[in-house]
């Protein structure tokens, strides 16, 4: 197929806000596409040659393109630079240059999806020195070759920031149209754009198949080519595979234990919602493969889980869901999941970081086991598996802690005793809800203390050690006392790990920006003039004699610089007062 029929499409479905009409044009498309082209047109609708689930990139950074554009088009980079500028996106400035260029094409041949597309796929393959050139020499030579409407959306894809507004819910939707439309008699209303199939219930039946497989699959291109070569029979025999990841189950919040109960019936299974890092493992006999809940493959960083699950869990092929808990190896206590979030991506020194930072494996569900498929099975049942099959050893492997229960003081109990051990709450299971991969449903529902955070101000640091020395790592944080008009401390935060991560800030930003402030030196500590406010989040309020404000912060994390807020306007220690004694574990 030619690049040119796809880029009028994305073209047409730019100009339209209207998800219905949106679908109409994707689906009718889809219909007319080659079976061989069809993978290729699913994943190029959604601006990507991987699936979602493949966390693989293009790795193609602006400059790159400039380049290329300079080089196809014959100006000077300062020249796309300006058009760049002048129109705001990169894509517009070369489509205009490829309008406005001076190097005539002498003999062109017309781009074809299939060239564009293993363009790509070479670009995202390509590492190592002589990476840089040979990408830019792979985009000129498509950008060579392109009509201006079609070097818009090479240079968009390329950037990996296509924005035609093709949503999960319209691929899904004209998937069902394209492909099953004829048996449900689809009518499109050109006039007021909508869709009435002739039997809305066959309809979403289609719908929820699609889904269904695309649960399971997480690929649209492999669901949409499924539908057009073996229709709902396809689609049916989607079936969950070892080693596949599959979307994880999502929760609603409740707002008490009342309505906790009131979403999941009673009784409940009530279990502790650990704090910790959520993790899919699939076993086929000796390949055992962890993944993260966004499914990012992370098996090399945590070895000792893979142990736990050879020793402890009977079976040979099985899917489980997992949460993972750091711990201190020293005190055995429960961290939260800041000290173990920089597991996730570390690539060198994997052993010493296990020993450091530790995890428990808490299992509480189970997908699939020796081969069989338990998406459809009450979560008692579920339970029953991963009673029997795992050996719990503390610290290494246990099933989620639970109790079942119809009164609401034993749940209120378990809960605080939750939040005792260091937990953020807890979860009420439904004990006939099945396993719904990808979906908020309401078989389970989670309950756990609401903070508001809190606005505080940075009012000393500390200077890092070994590494890093050159910055500040450790902030001390104050709310404000309006009678007494003075900074009262409250606690410290980023004095290690990722406590930072939330707020997208590094030490080295805090740092340039704290320098100028420091009034005083200390050893390793430094007074800062108050001006600087941080939004923060934190697990609970508790008495403190350590800081002047009589509170402390349990867990804190940064989650943004409130750089529209004056020191003044602050938290108060009034506030503080109020939210410690409101809050709900006391
Ligand atoms: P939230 O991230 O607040 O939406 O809460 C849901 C998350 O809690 C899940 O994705 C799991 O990672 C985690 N979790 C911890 N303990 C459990 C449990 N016993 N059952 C289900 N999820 C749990």
């Amino acid at each position: 197929m030619n690049y040119e029929r796809l880029v009028k499409l994305y073209d047409s479905i730019e100009k339209t806000t209207k998800r219905l009409e949106k679908t109409y044009l994707v689906a009718e498309f889809l219909r007319k596409t080659d079976v061989d082209d069809i993978r290729q047109i699913i994943l190029l609708l959604q601006g990507r040659v991987f699936p979602k689930y493949d966390s693989r990139t293009l790795g193609v950074a602006s400059r790159m393109i400039i380049k290329a554009i300079s080089k196809s088009y014959g100006m000077t980079e300062t020249k796309v630079e300006s058009e760049w500028k002048r129109t705001g996106d990169l894509g517009d400035a070369a489509e205009y240059l490829a309008k406005n260029k001076k190097q005539a094409t002498l003999f062109s041949t017309k781009l074809t999806v299939k060239k564009v597309f293993n363009n790509l796929l070479k670009i995202a393959k390509l590492e190592g020195s002589g990476a840089v050139e040979r990408k830019t020499g792979m985009i000129a030579e498509l950008l060579t070759s392109a009509e201006p409407i079609e070097a818009r959306y090479i240079v968009r894809t390329v950037l990996e920031d296509l924005r035609v507004g093709i949503g999960e819910g319209v691929l899904r939707d004209s998937i069902v149209w394209a492909f099953f439309g004829d048996s449900i008699n689809i009518n499109y209303d050109q006039e007021k754009k909508i869709i009435e199939p002739e039997n809305r219930e066959t309809y979403n039946m289609y719908v929820e198949k699609v889904q269904e497989a695309y649960d399971i699959l997480n690929d649209f291109s492999e669901v949409a080519e499924l539908a057009k070569t073996s229709g709902l029979k396809g689609l049916k025999s989607v079936g969950l595979k070892v080693g596949k990841p599959i979307k994880v189950m999502l929760f609603i919040k409740a707002k008490s234990i009342k309505d906790a109960f009131e979403r999941v019936g009673k009784p409940a299974a009530i279990e502790y919602k650990y704090d910790g890092f959520r993790m899919q493992i699939h076993r086929n006999k000796d390949v055992i493969k962890i993944f993260t809940r966004r499914l990012e493959d992370v098996t090399a960083q945590f070895p000792e889980v893979i142990e736990y699950v050879k020793d402890h869990i009977e079976g040979n092929n099985y899917i489980i869901d997992a949460e993972a808990v750091g711990y201190d190896p020293k005190t055995k206590k429960y961290l939260p999941f800041q000290s173990i979030s920089q597991r996730i991506k570390r690539k060198y020194n994997i052993k010493e970081l296990s020993e450091d930072f530790p995890v428990e494996l808490n299992v509480f569900d189970v997908i699939m086991f020796e081969g069989e498929s338990f998406l459809k099975e009450p979560f008692k049942e579920r339970r029953k598996i991963i009673e029997k099959y795992i050996k719990e050893e503390n610290l290494k492997i246990r099933t989620a802690k639970q109790i079942i229960t119809s009164d609401e003081k034993e749940a209120e109990d378990f809960y605080k005793r939750s939040l005792a051990d260091g937990e953020e709450g807890v979860m009420f299971k439904n004990l006939e809800g099945i396993y719904k991969p990808g979906a908020r449903v309401g078989y389970g529902v989670k309950v756990k203390p609401v903070m508001e955070s809190l606005d505080l101000v940075i009012v000393g640091a500390e200077w890092g050690e070994g590494k890093r020395s050159g910055w500040l790592t450790s902030f001390t944080l104050a709310c404000y006392d309006k009678e007494k008009e003075r900074f009262l401390e409250i606690g410290k935060v980023g004095t290690g790990i990722k406590e930072l991560e939330g707020a997208g800030v590094t030490f080295e930003q805090l740092t340039q920006l704290i320098k100028p402030l420091i009034k005083e030196e200390k050893g390793r500590s430094v007074t800062i003039t108050p001006q600087i406010v941080i939004e923060v989040n934190y697990e609970e309020i508790q008495k403190s004699p350590t800081y002047s404000s009589g509170y402390a912060l349990r867990f804190p994390r940064v989650i943004r610089i409130r750089d529209d807020k004056a020191p003044d306007e602050a938290s108060d220690t009034e506030m503080i007062r109020r939210l410690y004694s409101t809050q709900r574990s006391r």
